[in-house]
């Protein structure tokens, strides 16, 4: 291709590698966070049924109101809150981002944390800061004070519990963050079904908080649905930035049904908690490995003998996709993360595991 044709595209695009998605054919699929159950056969049958009669000649109801209704039940969403939906989650911080970009703003989180927030501030071409975690991943609450004084963020992305590491940080560190920050704070609750610990009801307190859910981790990561809740005011300007049809006819109606369903998709939530628990006590009991506590449906731990590559290598060739973290340096140095599948899968996991450090 002409270079001269590649020079249209942003420098700082152009700079940037492309979100990685490995090709897990044929492999246990252990990387992504996805809840491994699938909906009972009598719910499926109700959504299959419910497809026939979708109009998917028309547009969708551009505002979702009965999924939308359906969902602020089922999060028990404050009643001075509103609502927005994304395709995903990660499509509402593509929209925060946009509703603060401008000369001079700047969006913070924390490192180690979720790559979108620093990979959509570039798309979008606004600053982005990463304030360091501690050793133990918790929020290092001088740094982050001096940061927000410095900085004046105009969105703070807290993911609670945090992606990558697993664990939750403080309420209270949290709480201060809230009530220092300039701008808006975003509690990214994506791991909420695993941890059971919530900001929703601060949303009666704090007119600059706002809470991000998804459906992804309870079950339904196909769909692409995240819910951005917040104040009425707020999520009125942001829902401008959304384009008209984001929620396909598809996802409103078997979302909405799915939902109807709660209960189940906690049952499956609750098995997850309990399959964690147990690969958290078989991983400290191995020796040669260091893991960090987790509330969420995955797993981080350090390789301390050897090499995180060559255990990664190992683990796939007996099957069993999980994520390298890459890192051959930092705080994430030598580490891998592993999703809380299946009892069988999980198990075939630790085996894979125990081998490739023996
Ligand atoms: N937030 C966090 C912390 C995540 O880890 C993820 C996905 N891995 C997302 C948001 C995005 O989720 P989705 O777009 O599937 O809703």
């Amino acid at each position: 291709m002409k270079q001269d044709l590649l020079n249209w595209i942003r420098p700082e695009i152009r700079a940037l590698k492309a979100y990685q998605v490995a090709d897990a054919s044929g492999l246990v699929k252990l990387d992504a966070m996805e809840n491994p159950y699938c909906l009972p056969a009598e719910v499926l049958d109700q959504a299959q049924s419910g497809l026939l009669n979708a109009a998917i000649n028309r547009y969708p109801d551009p505002a979702a109101r009965v999924l939308r209704a359906r969902i602020a039940e089922v999060m028990q969403l404050p009643a001075v809150a509103e609502t927005v939906l994304g395709n995903g989650s990660d499509e509402l911080i593509q929209m925060l981002i946009m509703a603060v970009a401008g000369a001079g703003r700047s969006v913070m989180s924390f490192e180690p944390g979720f790559v979108m927030y620093n990979m959509i501030s570039r798309f979008v071409g606004v600053d982005y800061a990463g304030v360091p975690l501690t050793k133990n991943f918790a929020i290092d609450m001088a740094a982050t004070e001096a940061a927000i004084a410095k900085q004046q963020p105009a969105l703070i992305f807290i993911a609670y519990p945090n992606n990558p590491t697993g664990n939750l940080f403080a309420a209270e560190d949290i709480e201060r963050i809230i009530k220092i920050a300039p701008g808006l704070v975003v509690i990214d609750e994506a791991y909420q079904p695993f941890a059971q610990h919530s900001f929703m009801p601060q949303l009666e307190h704090y007119e600059q908080l706002l809470v991000m859910r998804t459906v992804s981790k309870m079950g339904l990561a196909g769909l692409r649905l995240g819910v951005l809740c917040g104040h009425p005011e707020l999520i009125t300007e942001i829902d401008k930035i959304r384009l008209p049809y984001n929620i396909n006819v598809l996802t409103q109606q078997t979302a909405t049904i799915a939902l109807q369903h709660i209960a189940v998709l906690e049952q499956q939530a609750a098995r997850i908690r309990e399959q964690r628990e147990l690969m958290l006590q078989q991983l400290a009991a191995l020796a040669g490995i260091e893991v960090f506590p987790s509330q969420a449906n995955f797993i981080l731990f350090r390789i301390l003998q050897g090499n995180a590559d060559d255990v990664f290598k190992h683990i796939c060739d007996a099957g069993i996709l999980i994520k390298n973290m890459k890192a051959s340096a930092g705080s994430l140095k030598n580490c891998l993360r592993v999703t809380v599948g299946k009892s069988e899968e999980n198990t075939a996991f630790m085996q894979a595991l125990q081998a490739a450090l023996a």
